[in-house]
């Protein structure tokens, strides 16, 4: 199958926007590309960076959705001005069950779980996923995926 990256990309947002109401999601897209391969598992990727972004954000209103074409791969980051991460737990958190215990003003209820699939998922596509973020001033999450998916190439090859 195909499909535009940046309009599931549109869907999930006007979807998560809904619930989202405190929260306002801009959108700057501009992949402009045809993506190659599993909808639903880059969906599930798109929704656990967004959710986290509101989640981890209380405070702030503002979460900032973006895509960009890097020729043989595309590229989405979700940037928030939430609680953001000290710097020795930004490779920490894509571990299984690993959560960053919270402050006296705020407790945010999570297995730790959705971070470790979305790596797991963006891994078997072929790609990266890789945070930057200032503790107090908010994250920026962003991951890579090859515009044709090594996976899914090899199933189609199968199935012809
Ligand atoms: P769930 O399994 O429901 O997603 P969770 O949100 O706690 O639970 P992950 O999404 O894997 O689990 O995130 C792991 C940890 O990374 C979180 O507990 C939180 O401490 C930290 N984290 C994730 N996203 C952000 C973010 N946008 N800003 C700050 N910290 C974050
Ligand atoms: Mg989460």
């Amino acid at each position: 199958t195909h499909f535009n990256f940046d309009q599931l990309v549109n869907e999930i947002v006007e979807d998560i926007q809904l619930t989202a109401e405190k929260h306002q999601i801009q959108l700057k897209l501009k992949s402009l590309r045809d993506i190659h391969g599993d909808r639903e598992r880059i969906q599930q990727v798109i929704v656990n960076l967004i959710t986290n972004a509101v989640k981890y954000s209380p405070d702030a209103n503002r979460i900032i959705v973006f895509t960009e074409d890097h020729g043989h791969e595309v590229q989405l980051c979700v940037q928030d001005f939430g609680i953001g991460l000290p710097p020795d737990k930004k490779d920490l958190v894509f571990e299984q069950f690993y959560r960053v215990s919270g402050t006296k003003e705020h407790t945010f209820p999570g297995l730790g779980l959705g971070l470790y699939i979305s790596s797991e998922i963006v891994k078997q596509l072929g790609g990266r996923i890789w945070v930057n973020s200032i503790a107090g001033k908010g994250s920026t999450f962003c991951f890579a995926i090859p515009v044709v998916q090594a996976l899914q190439t090899s199933t189609q090859e199968n199935e012809s």
